[in-house]
């Protein structure tokens, strides 16, 4: 069941949106090479519960999993998602998405980027750009009217054209009170198909690309997925509003 939020209720997840966009901006900062990814850890822990928020994602378990001991996701290179802070340093080269999701006044954030650190090839910044840019072109398409699949295909369309793929196994998804509600959104689809967007929604759309083959698996730690063919893989996200006048990005300073 897809839940219809209120102007109030909005409002709520716009002050949990605005901690999301803060530690992203600060972890941005603070990621050089040399820096482990733990102390970016610490340092969006320290944002989120200064801002009287807590840390989503920290102690998150789904059915059958283990605890993710992380206040953020960390994934480096060929990690597609949920990579785990720890010792690890960044190098220059290195791509890193960081995801954040943070809880204030009983709604939830969520959001996520991919870094440049230091040098990087032309080619992955290609990746981010086009990545970044899926996810524009899917938020352009959260609108009263249109349906899930025209937003999903909006993302995969221009991923595919660029020349990479797009991530099968993981999707986005409604978001409000819990940090995942219905409906799922994934990243490919077909137009004209799906649930139909209505004002009060709000989705958290994130698009993840690889720059080879869309598989995927897991790590032996549980959590950390990372590319099938070791190729690289970004991930952009932002929790958006279905409004009047158009969707709302919630997830901004
Ligand atoms: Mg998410």
């Amino acid at each position: 069941m897809i839940v219809i939020k209120s102007a109030a209720e909005i409002d709520l997840m716009r002050k949990a949106g605005q901690v999301v966009a803060r530690v992203l901006l600060e972890c941005e900062k603070m990621a050089k090479p040399g820096v482990r990814t733990i102390d970016l850890d610490r340092l969006a822990e320290d944002v989120i519960r200064k801002a009287a928020a807590q840390p989503s994602f920290k102690g998150y378990r789904p059915p059958g999993m283990t605890p993710f001991p992380g206040s953020i996701c960390t994934s480096i290179n060929d990690e597609v998602v949920h990579g785990i802070p720890g010792p690890r340093r960044l190098e220059d080269g290195d791509i890193l998405s960081i995801d954040v999701g943070a809880c204030l006044g009983g709604f939830q954030g969520d959001a996520a980027t991919t870094l440049a650190i230091g040098n990087v090839p032309r080619e992955s910044l290609r990746l981010l750009d086009v990545t970044r840019e899926a996810l524009f072109r899917g938020i352009g398409k959260a609108l009263d009217g249109l349906r899930l699949g025209d937003l999903s295909n909006a993302i995969g369309t221009f991923v595919e054209e660029n020349g990479f793929s797009v991530v099968r196994d993981y999707v986005g998804h409604g978001i409000g009170q819990r940090m995942h509600e219905d409906p799922e959104i994934p990243n490919y689809g077909l137009p004209g198909t799906g649930p139909h967007l209505r004002e009060g929604m709000t989705l958290a759309i994130e698009p993840m690309v690889n720059a080879g083959a869309y598989a995927a698996r897991m790590l032996d730690n549980g959590w950390t997925v990372v590319t099938q063919d070791g190729s690289r893989s970004a991930h952009f996200e932002h929790t958006v509003a279905i409004g009047a006048q158009g969707p709302e990005i919630l997830t901004v300073l």
